[in-house]
């Protein structure tokens, strides 16, 4: 499943050949995303310029002065930059070209999204999302008052898209390791210190993501390009019964609200000091 950071390194890869350049074409082969295509699209979107790109959440938005462009690549999609007439591959459903080059959506099990929003920040789809791990507003402040009142266990809360988006599994496993707290501590026990410490610790471990990333991009924007889910160096994820990379402790591995979870009962503290 892709990612924040594969998101962000996709995006990072097709933003030069969509931003300040002019849509030429349209192709559409297939309308029945996750959502269907909405109709028309193609005619709105030909002859406008697109004047930026970003991300929210795990979605990729290509900005028009009409309205956004929204992309989600949901469990196995991919966008790569095209040339004219490049042969299209099974499972390629959208292309948007911008005169030289294109965006093209892989996407074999559909579960991704291609949507149109005249105000993209109001998209339910957008309008619902936490805040920017990578962002300022992922603060030491912000996260004691979300937390202030849940019992739920930490690796649960940080995972909740309505609190921070783009804390997947693996990412919240190894942020907690990092920040030496186990993971089914109560959200609302976290003190100030242990809320920062985890805060850098999901930051340290998306941007390193994020720069390994960076080094694939060739990958992205190259005829083949496929989306390589990045091969970070994990310390717990998928490590149960090895030995934990701190205290040689084998890692104890459990299922938490349907997700593995792994962490070193060690090294990894239920009992945090109050602050
Ligand atoms: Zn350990």
């Amino acid at each position: 499943v892709p990612e924040l950071p594969e998101v962000e390194t996709t995006l990072r890869g097709v933003s030069p050949y969509c931003n300040g350049h002019v849509v030429s074409q349209v192709i559409i082969k297939r309308r029945d995303l996750r959502w269907p295509i909405p109709d028309g699209i193609e005619t709105l979107l030909i002859g406008q310029p697109c004047i930026d790109t970003c991300r929210r959440g795990k979605y990729i938005l290509l900005i028009f002065p009409a309205g956004s462009v929204l992309i989600h690549l949901g469990m196995s999609g991919s966008l790569r930059v095209v040339q004219a007439n490049q042969s299209w591959k099974k499972h390629d459903h959208v292309e948007i070209f911008f005169g030289e080059f294109g965006i093209r959506l892989h996407d074999p099990r559909r579960f991704g999204c291609v949507l149109w929003a005249e105000n993209w920040r109001a998209h339910p789809l957008i309008k619902s999302l936490g805040v920017e791990p990578l962002s300022d507003d992922f603060s030491v402040e912000y996260l004691k008052k979300k937390f202030e009142k849940r019992s739920v266990a930490i690796k649960v809360a940080i995972m909740d898209a309505k609190v921070v988006t783009g804390v997947g599994n693996i990412y919240a496993a190894e942020a907690l390791f990092l920040a030496e707290i186990h993971p089914r501590t109560p959200a609302c026990e976290l003190g100030a210190a242990a809320i920062s410490k985890l805060i850098k610790a999901i930051q340290q471990v998306l941007n390193m993501a994020i720069d390994m990333g960076g080094t694939t991009l060739r990958d992205f924007v190259s005829q083949d390009g496929q989306p390589g889910y990045f091969k970070q160096r994990l310390n717990v994820y998928a490590r149960a019964h090895l030995p934990c990379v701190r205290c040689q402790k084998p890692l104890f591995g459990e299922v938490m609200a349907g997700r593995q979870t792994v962490y070193c009962i060690k090294c990894q503290k239920m009992s945090l000091p109050r602050d």
